[in-house]
């Protein structure tokens, strides 16, 4: 029998694990820190991002991490690996609602589009980033905390968004160097006609039952196509032989997909038809699309997509239609970084070395103008006896990698001047540079640095 719980049993119930002598705690599982300076390429991308999204006119929009779970059965579909088995789901202990820790971040942004009727005065474009939950096996590529960036039309039925949506993406990887990315691309249709597909496709697989596997027999009547996108080898002349959903589309379905096609030819997006990409959730009709690679092994989708235009109904919000993608941000980092492409962390561009506590009042005063004027600046801390030796302070300001040394030394500050020491260059050169000159100088010698040639980019 389980009992009630309640605030103070948790808490109980943490007192009692608790180790007698203080053990490390450690993350979840397949839950990871980000650290500097890793923590520095995330940023890249993230402002990277930020710009690209600005230039195409998308606004970002920001919705909670916890949802009701019924958001996610209703919008995703209750047959999906996510529903199925990956979803972090708990009760509300004080007031005993369902809950789920968001695996996808569509039908959390359609939620709050219908909540905030958001699409009353037209179409809104809009873009998010953050973590999201799934509860699968950890490997490279594939974590239970990891993170997505998505763009998301709503509220636009022409396929020239679809082929916007298609282009911002592959604006992004051009913008972020990625390379050997291919496009993979398929109508699914519309519901009818997935429907005359889906009896068609029923009927072969009943035909061919005796090579389905046990997962593909589960799913022959609830989720067919489901079965297309099996990874079981035995089962792949079947699939291949199968009914295909392309040769069902009706006349609109068809000026829609060609229509995305001509866009993404006019614009030179390279792309291939792959008749059995199906992706992962039931909300999607029409456009479907995956931007995949060969580099991750089977974690290769870097990014998909698709139209989903009846998803708003089903959340229930007033019928409208909609597109939009997602991508992996680890996979993409760990594409970049395969590569060999990712921006190393830049140090600081100023460490400034105190080599005697009394001339704090004047370090703080003279950095925070150059922090002022953009410079970044890390200044020396104390170690709890005195500032340490000179020899220490230079070993720290080396470590932390920044371009200049400013010593602030106490014959120089008696003089109304510090040093500024290059500690890139090799030969150190210094010079005595007057306190109301540190900026100009500071910057004019970074940027001489800036132009020579540097390991780090
Ligand atoms: P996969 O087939 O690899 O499981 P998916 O179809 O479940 O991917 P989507 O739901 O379409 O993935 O999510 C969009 C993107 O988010 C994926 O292309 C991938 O880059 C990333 N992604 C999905 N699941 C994970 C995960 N567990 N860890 C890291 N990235 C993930
Ligand atoms: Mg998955």
């Amino acid at each position: 029998m389980t009992s009630e719980p309640t605030q103070n049993n948790v808490a109980e119930t943490v007192k009692s694990s608790k180790p007698t002598k203080a053990q490390a705690l450690t993350a979840v599982k397949g839950m990871n820190d980000l650290l500097p300076p890793a923590s520095a390429q995330w940023e890249w991308l993230e402002d990277k991002v930020r710009g690209l999204m600005a230039r195409h006119a998308y606004r970002n929009l920001r919705t909670p991490i916890v949802e009701p779970t019924a958001l996610f059965v209703r919008g995703l579909g209750e047959v999906t690996d996510i529903v199925e088995k990956e979803m972090y789901s708990f009760e509300d202990r004080l007031n005993g609602e369902q809950l789920t820790l968001r695996p996808e971040s569509t039908a959390g942004v359609v939620r709050a589009v219908v909540e905030h009727n958001m699409l009353y005065d037209g179409g809104k474009r809009l873009y998010y980033m953050g973590p999201m939950f799934r509860h699968e096996r950890p490997q490279r590529g594939r974590y239970r905390q990891f993170h997505q960036i998505g763009a998301e039309a709503l509220g636009f039925p022409g396929a020239e968004v679809d082929a916007e949506l298609i282009l911002l993406a592959a604006t992004l990887w051009q913008e972020l160097g990625l390379q050997d990315v291919r496009l993979e691309l398929n109508s699914l249709g519309q519901p009818d006609e997935r429907a005359a597909h889906r009896t068609a496709l029923i009927a072969h697989l009943q035909a061919h039952a005796d090579v389905l596997d046990e997962e593909a027999k589960r799913r022959l009547y609830s989720n067919p196509l489901r079965i297309l996108d099996t990874k079981n080898p035995s089962m792949q002349a079947v699939v291949e032989a199968a009914p295909k959903l392309i040769d069902f589309l009706g006349d609109a379905s068809l000026a829609h997909f060609n229509a995305v096609k001509a866009i993404l030819d006019a614009s030179g997006v390279a792309y291939r038809i792959n008749p059995r990409l199906v992706r992962g959730m039931d909300y999607y009709n029409l456009t479907v699309f995956e931007f995949v690679t060969d580099r991750l092994g089977s974690q290769g989708t870097i990014c998909g997509g698709g139209r989903y235009d009846y998803l708003i109904e089903q959340v229930g919000g007033k019928p409208a239609p909609a597109v939009g993608w997602a991508l992996g941000v680890e996979r993409v980092l760990e594409l970049l970084k395969d590569q060999g492409t990712l921006p190393e962390a830049v140090g600081p561009d100023v460490y400034a070395i105190v080599p005697d506590a009394a001339a704090l009042p004047v370090v703080f005063q003279t950095i925070q103008i150059l922090r002022a004027h953009g410079m970044s600046v890390q200044m020396h801390a104390g170690s709890g006896e005195g500032m340490g030796s000179m020899k220490s302070q230079f070993k720290k300001a080396d470590v932390s990698g920044a371009q200049l040394a400013l010593i602030f030394g106490g014959d120089e500050l008696a003089r109304g001047e510090v040093t500024l020491k290059s500690l890139r260059d090799g030969a150190g050169a210094q010079e005595a540079v007057p306190l109301a000159d540190v900026p100009t100088r500071v910057a004019a010698k970074l940027s001489q640095g800036a132009s020579q040639p540097q390991s780090s980019a």
